[in-house]
């Protein structure tokens, strides 16, 4: 079943008027199955932008792949949502909501994980968290639980980066300048051997949520990537790396092509197992947005629509630019709103930060603590909390928080903050 044609100007003139979209229809599927019991997902297709009104709905897709144990997956899946929600400012219009959610991520992330180092325990987790608002698709992702986006021109994309030692030199650097150590693992005989990893800890990943016994250079702080899918819809694959280390994105999308959400799901699980066996937990979630006129994904237009939807919808941000993986914005069909992942705290909460400096009481950017100017001033002296007499320069952390940042950034030396 085809769309009736619309007249190019029609189109063009919708676009230029920013004339209401309809929303689409979000459809999903998950499956999976355990070899150590460490994968954790959350679907969530209720969320409200204004709490009690139905016309502001959102929903969440998350995978969280625990090791070391489970508690960090656990608290990550109870606690990351909430905390994203309470760094966004209320009574604000639905664009600003979508701008403002890749700092209110930012921050959700570093909160759930001094929260969790709180509580003393040594588990860790990836966290790859999906929000879709209309057509708008943000994705928060720290660890290897990749998100890929099939879009109608039969291209598949990376919404996130792999935050492993092993494949991602940048973040090896930033390890190393940091104070760790990156290298093998030596076996009897000096022999090396397994994938990169950072010692003290031995973890494999250079961005977790969770690991108190690891340096805190092993950073919370996501990756961000904020598209516009065009209103033919797309297909989301986020799984844990129990997929990715035996498929490969196009593998992945190809195998459930044209299939129901809840199949596809499945079928990208068979389709992993089928070549590597059950090696790892494997756990999948496949979501549609699907124009709300059709009941499954529509098939690959052809290239001639391509070229159409090229034309309306292909903006380039300054943000585009995404090694290693197909550039979405020259393929046209989506537009991308925002990307950053640099792993530098302050960089991603901005200058222009809101400071609620009302009655003389401060707010902390991350952990929402208010806290007076005079306790403030004393500990926070430094590039980012200015003398009364100049403006602020940036973000108020509190305390807590802003041991939190040099610690990420390798200025002092890792150790769990145990108070509050
Ligand atoms: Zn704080």
């Amino acid at each position: 079943m085809r769309s009736p044609l619309v007249p190019l100007a029609t189109l063009i003139g919708r676009e230029l008027r920013n004339e209401k979209v309809e929303r689409p229809c979000v459809k999903y599927g998950q499956a999976g199955l355990a070899k150590k019991g460490e994968d954790y997902f959350l679907i969530k297709t209720d969320c409200q932008r204004v709490p009690g009104d139905s016309s502001t709905l959102f929903s969440v897709y998350a995978i969280f792949d625990g090791h070391n144990g489970i508690s960090a997956a656990i608290f990550a899946k109870e606690s990351l949502l909430n905390n994203v929600m309470s760094a966004i400012p209320q009574d604000i219009s639905r664009e600003e909501w979508l701008q403002t959610l890749p700092r209110a991520l930012v921050v959700g992330f570093v909160k759930t994980d001094i929260e969790f180092q709180q509580k003393g325990e040594t588990s860790g987790t990836t966290a790859t968290f999906v929000l879709i608002d209309g057509w708008t698709v943000t994705v928060a992702s720290v660890g290897d639980s990749r998100c890929i986006l099939d879009t109608q021109g039969g291209v598949v994309s990376l919404l996130t980066v792999d935050h492993r030692l092993e494949e991602n030199a940048e973040e090896r650097e930033r390890v190393t300048a940091s104070g760790g150590e990156v290298g093998r693992l030596n076996v009897f005989g000096g022999n090396e051997v397994g994938p990169l990893r950072c010692w003290p800890g031995g973890l494999c990943l250079s961005r977790s949520i969770g690991d108190t016994d690891v340096g805190e250079f092993i950073v919370p702080i996501p990756h961000v990537k904020q598209v516009k899918l065009s209103n033919a819809g797309g297909r989301l694959i986020i799984a844990s790396d129990g997929i990715w280390d035996a498929l490969s994105s196009d593998m992945a999308a190809k195998s459930c092509r044209g299939l129901p959400a809840e199949l596809a799901a499945k079928l990208v699980v068979k389709e992993a197992l089928r070549s590597r066996g059950l090696k790892d937990d494997t756990t999948c979630l496949v979501v549609d947005i699907i124009p709300s006129d059709h009941s499954v994904l529509p098939p690959t237009p052809r290239k001639k629509h391509n070229m159409l939807t090229s034309f309306l919808f292909g903006k380039k941000s300054q943000y585009s630019a995404t090694k290693g993986t197909n550039k979405l914005s020259a393929v046209g069909i989506v537009e991308e709103l925002f990307e950053d992942g640099s792993a530098i705290l302050v960089e991603r909460l901005g200058k222009d930060f809101p400071v609620n400096s009302n009655l003389g009481i401060f707010r902390c950017a991350v952990c929402q603590a208010d806290q007076t100017p005079t306790d403030g001033l004393v500990v926070n002296s430094g590039p980012f909390f200015s003398p009364a007499s100049k403006p602020w320069e940036g973000p108020f952390l509190c305390t807590n928080c802003r041991k939190k940042k040099d610690a990420m950034e390798g200025k002092r030396p890792s150790r769990p903050i145990l108070t509050a």
